[in-house]
């Protein structure tokens, strides 16, 4: 099964990145079809205008809701999931990127200016899942660099697009802890030596080791991940670290 994603955006430009990488490689595999869409094709007037003065006053300029009604008529489909990028949205996180990788077609509205007039959303909701999504605790000046880092969060959790070299099982967030430190050759460098328990062959000990490490990280770097896991996730010698 493949999964179609399309792109609704006024900087159609903005993701061009999306063909690079290890998206680029999925697209040409077939695993992923990917549209990107020019929000000013559904204007008529001729300055091709996709904003105006919000109601109750106030500064910047909303997204009309009669250009992005006509747009997502057309490229909304009965199975998709419309995605619409907003700081006053909910978290995207590793469990919602799972969730999302499961669907057959995501359509991700792009806002700029002060965001999309609100009955956008309502209109959509009526006819499909829609989920607003923040990736984090700070504004950006639209929702392309949104978009791109949730395709590629999606993108890379689909059957087929990691290659084994690069496994997602043991990412950071996959256990809802951190993922510990890794090391390549040469053994010592700049005085700095690889720890020895990873050169020791011991299988049981070091993947110990990496449990205890990437506890230990969570613990200093992200207390608030450490908090929500269950307790019968934690081993006796994990309570101990
Ligand atoms: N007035 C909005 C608010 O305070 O909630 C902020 C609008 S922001 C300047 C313009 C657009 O950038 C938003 O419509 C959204 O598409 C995108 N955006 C900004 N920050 C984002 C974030 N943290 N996550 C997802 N999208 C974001």
């Amino acid at each position: 099964p493949s999964l179609r994603l399309d792109v609704i955006t006024v900087f159609p430009g903005y993701l061009a990145p999306v063909h690079e990488s290890l998206v680029g490689k999925a697209i040409e595999r077939g695993q992923i079809s990917f549209g990107v869409h020019d929000l000013r094709r559904w204007t008529h007037d001729v300055h091709h205008s996709v904003d105006d003065s919000p109601y109750g006053g106030g500064p910047g300029m909303v997204m009309r809701p009669t250009i992005w009604g006509d747009a997502l008529d057309e490229i909304l489909t009965a199975d998709a999931t419309l995605i619409v990028p907003t700081p006053a949205g909910r978290l995207f996180d590793q469990s919602v990127a799972h969730e999302l990788a499961a669907e057959s077609h995501l359509v991700f509205a792009c806002g700029r200016y002060e965001g999309i007039d609100q009955r956008v959303v309502d209109d959509a909701a009526r006819k499909v899942t829609v989920r607003e999504l923040s990736i984090g605790d700070y504004v950006l000046a639209g929702g392309e660099v949104a978009t791109l880092v949730m395709i590629e969060a999606i993108a890379r959790l689909l059957p087929g697009v990691l290659g084994n070299s690069e496994s997602a099982v043991d990412d950071s967030h996959s256990n809802g802890l951190l993922e510990g430190p890794s090391y390549t050759r040469p053994e010592s460098w700049r005085d700095l030596d690889v720890p020895a328990v990873l050169r020791s062959g011991n299988h049981a000990a070091i993947s110990r080791w990496r449990r205890d490490e990437s506890l230990r990280r969570t613990a200093v770097r992200r207390p608030d991940l450490l908090d929500k896991i269950a307790p019968g996730q934690l081993d006796r010698r994990d309570r101990e670290i």
